[in-house]
């Protein structure tokens, strides 16, 4: 199916000039940007990629390392503070740790260094773990959605659940925290595992994250009925746990709850049955250049053009400009919500992999 897409020469959205805040028409202040590195990846997750048949990025596509950096300046540049990069399997791509060394470097107007995360399936996380530190790398979220063999190679068509969870103790031997363990619970699948799974990363002082399923997966199979909710999860975690809710959410996607009354914690994030798109400061880089406002926006903005036009020193400065311009003309398009939950939802055509989660 074709993507909607803003040209280049659309002009700059209408809210701000360069250095202004990324402010929405909602008055949502954008800060967060999730910068997919590649749309390949080493397992094929059922709610995420097809088992075959993928349609790939053209390789010629793929953002280069420097028109990523260029992108990211200006973002920093207008505010955002976050870069969280993601995938796909960001550990996939051959020049990650030069990614993250040239992405650490970049600091906001008041001189501070932008906060660098990665979500990964942790595979290849031992031997890359240490360069990805020094590079600065800041935060980690791994992805385990079981802890049985026979089940993940169900769930991921790859039988490599050893490798991740190697990757799971190289991060737990690291400094870096706060590590946490993203699962998507799914029924008659890894339901009777939430418990464990809480146990697992505490076990490796680590936080549980759980994902509601979300229509993204590239085979458009979601069915709402098989979605676990946020509240069965709950109920579920409260037979083992007594949960207090953590105040203070603020534009994170993962409500939160100590367990027994802390300081252990265990996170939700309920994108389908308790949407919190009015807090939402996420803006998205997929691989092949594309800013998207919302995960499932069926409308991108494309980068392409601006940064492949000719450069010279002469055109720096205007490249940062139109940068800048789609920049805002993104944030300008975000609608107050992704309105999974109404009648008319169409599922974008890019599954969870091409679009950065
Ligand atoms: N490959 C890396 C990984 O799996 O962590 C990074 C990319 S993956 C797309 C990012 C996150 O999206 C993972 O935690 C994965 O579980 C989640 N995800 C993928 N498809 C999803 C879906 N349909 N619903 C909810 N979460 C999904
Ligand atoms: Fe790969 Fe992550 Fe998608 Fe699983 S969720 S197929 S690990 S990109």
């Amino acid at each position: 199916m074709p993507r909607p897409r803003v040209a280049a020469d659309s002009g700059p959205g209408p809210h701000g000039r360069p250095g202004d805040p990324l402010v929405d028409r909602f008055g949502r202040v954008h800060r967060d940007l999730r910068i997919s590195l590649t749309d390949r990846c080493s397992l094929r997750c059922t709610y995420c990629m097809p088992e075959q048949g993928n349609e790939w990025l053209a390789r010629s596509s793929i953002l280069t390392l420097d028109e990523i950096v260029a992108v990211a300046r200006v973002a920093a540049s207008d505010g955002v503070t976050t870069f969280r990069l993601t995938g796909g399997e960001p550990l996939l791509r051959p020049d990650i740790v030069e990614v993250v060394r040239r992405l650490g470097e970049i600091t906001a107007p008041d001189g501070r260094l932008v906060e660098l995360a990665m979500t990964t399936n942790g595979i290849r996380l031992p031997d890359l773990l240490p360069g990805l530190v020094a590079a600065g790398l800041g935060r980690l979220n791994i992805s385990l959605d079981t802890l049985r063999r026979d089940r993940f190679r169900d769930l991921t068509r790859r039988d490599r659940l050893d490798e991740v969870l190697e990757g799971i103790a190289a991060a737990a031997a690291s400094g870096l925290r706060p590590l946490k363990l993203n699962a998507v619970a799914m029924r008659d699948v890894n339901d009777d595992e939430l418990v464990d799974l809480v146990e697992f990363a505490l076990a490796h002082d680590a936080e549980l994250r759980f994902i509601e399923q979300m229509p993204l997966d590239a085979g458009h199979t979601w069915d709402r009925s098989r979605m676990v909710t946020r509240d069965e999860i709950l109920a579920t975690l409260s037979t083992r746990w007594h949960l207090t809710p953590v105040p203070g959410r603020g534009g994170a996607p993962a409500e939160r709850w100590m367990l027994d009354r802390g300081p252990r914690s265990v996170g939700v994030i309920a994108s389908v049955t308790a949407p919190f798109c009015g807090d939402c400061d996420r803006l998205r880089l997929t691989a092949d250049g594309q800013l998207r406002n919302c995960l499932f926006s069926t409308t991108e903005y494309d980068l392409l053009p601006i940064l492949r036009q000719a450069h010279g020193p002469d055109v720096a400065a205007s490249i940062d400009d139109a940068i800048d311009g789609m920049l805002r003309s993104c944030v300008d398009g975000k609608l107050p919500g992704h309105a999974i939950n109404d009648p008319g939802f169409l599922q974008p055509a890019r599954g969870m992999n091409a679009i950065g989660g």
